[in-house]
């Protein structure tokens, strides 16, 4: 049944780009029709150009509050290393209340900017100190809220984080908060979709696992994990930080004799469900075990640029039809467009070439990347999201064509555009599942969510 519907002028579709369509969907935020060619008779008319909107596949929210405060140099050579003893010190101080303030204002932002969805990358699961909540997911419903809070659709990833190494060490004081099992991790998922199902938001979570990496989890207990999740849900996703830095992939040699993307397709039937975050430092061979399994690499630029991680090979991946997405990560941005620019220039940069990521069947760069994470993020996030066809959600953006950024341009040259003209946030309105939670730029929500979060802000700073 129909409920509600939009009229587009211009509006990018699985098909491509049409004229005068009216998109109707029902009462899940399912697309139920796509009427093209029709004149204005839906109630409500895109003021601009329609696309299908992002899907964030990597998101560790609480990192949000400390965006841009570990830019200097304090102990000669600064390093992702030395980035996350800042981080623990910080996530030390968090509590409860605090996770749900930061998630809230970041994920506004995030619709703000064309995110759709967000999967959040959950590991802090403890109190201060690392003792257990009453209620394991304690947490977790905290990352609900926000998430109902905003409207955003959640696919949440309590984490597991068992060991400081790849030989089982045992983790450090600072990452008490983070201990858990698999066993624990069920009941986190099991509480989650409780506290999830509930009202009409239970359209709008999901829940998978994220195993922190080969370094905190060994391959036994992530085949127990694998298996334990699958009987609850086949279709749940996994996701895993898999290669990121250079020092990872040779402490992974030296323990296993493997490098990690090798160690994980010998150990594991990698399929589909399968997201591999920061899949960085490949080989030509890992980079075909990955193009084969379908799984999606979860490619973050912005954050993979900040903290010096080095650039995916993506070139040889889209060689093999790779399947990719984007991700915010540690939010130093939270704009998909700067993710997406940036996955193209680091090609450029590399390759001394322009437009590196277009091919023959799609020359546009912008139209390309956009369609292409907006599927994978989909995917990696277990929605059936990604493009604008009948029975997929209608997630979708309605940009600004009255900016000068955009102004009476058409087709592809919109999506070009946007991502590679200017700093001006060029998203009006942002749906999710047919509801509208942008209108003009702004939240309903958006100044008591950022009210909130600044007071959590001004307490962290004077603790
Ligand atoms: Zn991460």
């Amino acid at each position: 049944m129909t409920v509600n519907s939009i009229f587009a002028e211009t509006i990018l579709l699985s098909d491509g780009w049409a004229k005068n369509v009216t998109l109707s969907w029902d009462q899940n935020g399912v697309i139920t029709s796509i009427d093209k060619e029709t004149s204005k008779v839906s109630k409500s008319t895109a003021a601009g150009p329609v696309i299908p909107a992002m899907h964030n596949l990597h998101s560790h929210a609480f990192q949000r509050a400390m965006a841009g405060l570990s830019e200097r140099r304090e102990k000669g050579k600064e390093s992702f290393w030395s980035w996350r003893e800042i981080m623990y010190s910080f996530l030390a101080r968090i509590t409860a209340e605090d996770v749900q303030a930061i998630a809230a204002q970041l994920y506004l932002e995030c619709l703000k900017y064309g995110y759709a969805s967000v999967g959040e990358f959950h590991y802090l699961h403890h109190a201060i100190g690392g003792k257990h909540y009453d209620n394991l997911a304690e947490h977790s419903h905290q990352i609900v809220n926000a998430a109902k809070s905003t409207g955003i659709a959640l696919t949440h990833l309590p984490v597991l984080y068992a060991y400081a190494g790849f030989d089982e060490n045992d983790l450090a004081p600072a990452q008490a908060r983070f201990k858990t099992d698999p066993e624990m991790i069920m009941k986190i998922i099991m509480e989650t979709e409780k506290a999830a199902t509930q009202e009409e938001y239970r359209y709008n979570t999901h829940v998978g696992v994220a195993p922190h990496s080969l370094r905190a989890v060994s391959t036994s207990m992530l085949k127990d994990m694998q298996n334990m999740l699958h009987q609850h849900n086949p279709n749940a996703p996994i996701h895993i930080h898999i290669a990121e830095q250079m020092k990872e992939v040779n402490d992974c040699i030296s323990s296993k004799g493997k490098r990690p993307v090798e160690l994980l397709y010998d150990q594991l039937p990698v399929d589909e469900r399968w997201c591999l975050i920061h899949a960085t430092h490949l080989t030509d061979q890992e980079v075909t075990h990955i193009a084969r399994s379908k799984a999606v690499a979860g490619i973050c630029p912005t954050t993979e640029g900040n903290l010096g991680d080095g650039i995916y090979p993506m070139v040889d991946f889209l060689e093999q039809d790779g399947r990719y997405g984007v991700g915010s990560d540690s939010h130093v941005s939270r704009s998909p467009v700067e993710e997406i620019r940036l996955l193209e220039y680091g090609q450029r940069l590399i390759h001394q070439a322009r437009t590196v990521c277009a091919d023959e069947n799609t020359a546009s760069v912008g139209r390309k990347l956009w369609c292409e994470s907006a599927q994978g993020g989909a995917q990696a996030l277990a929605l059936n999201s990604g493009e604008l066809a009948v029975g997929k959600r209608a997630d979708f953006l309605v940009l600004n064509d009255q900016k000068p950024d955009l102004y009476e341009l058409e087709s592809d040259t919109i999506l070009d555009a946007f991502i590679f003209n200017g700093n001006e946030n060029l998203v009006r309105d942002t749906f999710v599942a047919g509801r509208q939670l942008i209108k003009n730029g702004q939240h309903a929500s958006e100044e008591k969510i950022t009210q909130n979060f600044l007071r959590t802000l001004k307490k962290l700073k004077s603790n």
